[in-house]
Formats: C-alpha cells, structure tokens, sequence
C-alpha cells in the first residue's frame, strides 16, 4: 500500500509517523529513553501502561495533538484515535493496547529493564497467562471499549481542558521531591553522613531545590502546552491515489497547471 496512513477524520494523507525509525527526532529519542531508562520497567509491570511502537499524527486536522493521533491496529486494519487510550485506560495494558474494535493486541514498545524482569519471572507467569491469555483479551477489550465511550471527543461530551499551570506545579514538586531523596542517598552512600543529619539533608534539598524546580516546572507546563494543544494546518490536507498522484486539492490543481 503506498499510502500509508488515511486519516479517519478529514482523509488528508499528511502525518507524521511516530515510531523507532519515524521522521521526527524528538520522538525517537522519546522511545528510546522508554526502552532504555530502568526506572520507567515500574510504569510497565505494575502501572501496565505501554506506548504503541507505531503511531499516527494527522498534519491536516484542525484539532489539538490528542485529537489528531491514531494508532493502528494490525488485528483488523483500522486506526483508532489515541484518545482511547486515556484516563483509566491508560493502565493496566499488559498484553499491550487491546484493540477495541477486534480485541486483539496492538504491538507496543518494551522496555529493556521489563523484558529482562519478565524472562526471570517467566516461570511464575508463562502457563497461566498462556491459559487465560483468551479471557483476558476478552475482558480487556470489553474494558477498554466501554471506557472510550467517555473519553472520545463528541458534541455531548467535551472532553476536560489540561489543566497545565497545575501540570507545571506538580511537575516541579516531585522533581523537588527526588532531588531531596536523591541529595538523601548521596549523603548516605558516598559521604557517609550520620543517619541523624539525613532528614535536615532531606529537607534542606527538598525545599531548597523548589526555587529551581517551581519556575522548570512553569516552562514544563508551558512545552506542554505549546505540543498539545498545537493543531493542524488544514492547508496540508492533500490525498494521493494508489500510485502515489495527488488529488483533488489546491496544490494538485497548481501542479497540474505548471505542468500544461
Ligand atoms: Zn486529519
Ligand atoms: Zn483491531
């Protein structure tokens, strides 16, 4: 198929791919630290939230990123919006983003730290995952379809504006947070402080370090924004047939033309 992806929304057929070997670096260097950072194994064994390896982004909806992603389904060939994916469905996606047109898994990121935890484990989980693997799809699948209901974006249901000025904020709390625990180890492990000091070190950094973290987290919040919310260009909208010729658009017209 030469047109790779058609989006369900406006049928423009200009996206950015989102995947390991897709156009955009910011991504890649995102899934790569996914794949990479051992801390991220928790969010995937315990929390059970995944990335799918391959997503879609239309250029030509007018409409923020989150309304404008979609992740496609090898099961039955169809592209869901990511905005299914929200909220609580979100979490516990162990056997990957379950489809909820087909039910099956669609192919999702894993990371280094959680593949090693898994072969260890293996002989604890192997058999009865493989026996229930059925049911548990089955459930999945139920569960993630009855959810999106709320989350997809309709004229009844509006979904929540992001709140990114408390994102910010709690995002340069808890980066205070670990900067108090991390200063805490350091003291510690490296420079042996007496137990009786770390709680004043806990302190000291944790607070210390919020004159730093609050206005990062400001910026934070403020990136967030600018990516989230940023929308489409309806002037990209351009269609192209099975060979690859554009069609019906401006742009096709003034090529057509220059070519007469
Ligand atoms: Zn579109
Ligand atoms: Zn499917």
């Amino acid at each position: 198929m030469l047109v790779e992806f058609e989006c369900p929304e406006c049928k423009g057929h200009v996206y950015e791919k989102w995947s390991l070997d897709g156009s955009n670096l910011g991504i890649r260097l995102m899934y790569w630290h996914m794949i990479l950072n051992p801390g991220l194994a928790i969010n995937e064994l315990v929390l059970g939230q995944r990335t799918p390896k391959v997503s879609y982004v239309c250029k030509s909806c007018d409409a923020p990123l989150a309304d404008r992603s979609y992740v496609h389904c090898p099961g039955c060939d169809s592209f869901h919006q990511g905005r299914i994916w929200a909220y609580k469905n979100a979490f516990g996606n162990w056997l990957g983003l379950v489809c909820p047109t087909c039910g099956e898994p669609i192919p999702c990121l894993w990371n280094l730290t959680s593949r090693l935890l898994l072969v260890l484990t293996a002989p604890i989980w192997w058999i009865p995952v493989s026996r229930y693997r059925r049911q548990w799809l089955q459930a999945s699948c139920k569960r993630i379809s009855d959810n999106s209901l709320l989350y997809l974006d309709s004229v009844s249901n509006k979904p929540k504006p992001v709140r990114y000025f408390l994102m910010g904020n709690v995002w340069g709390l808890l980066m205070s947070f670990f900067t108090g625990i991390a200063a805490t180890v350091l003291a510690l492990v490296v420079w042996s402080v007496p137990a009786s000091a770390l709680a004043g070190i806990f302190f000291a950094a944790t607070f210390g370090s919020l004159i730093i973290w609050i206005p990062a987290g400001w910026l934070f919040g403020l990136t967030m924004k600018l990516m989230i919310d940023r929308k489409g260009n309806p002037d990209l909208h351009l269609t192209f047939d099975g060979e690859g010729k554009l069609l019906d658009s401006d742009v096709a017209r003034d090529v057509d033309e220059k070519a007469q």
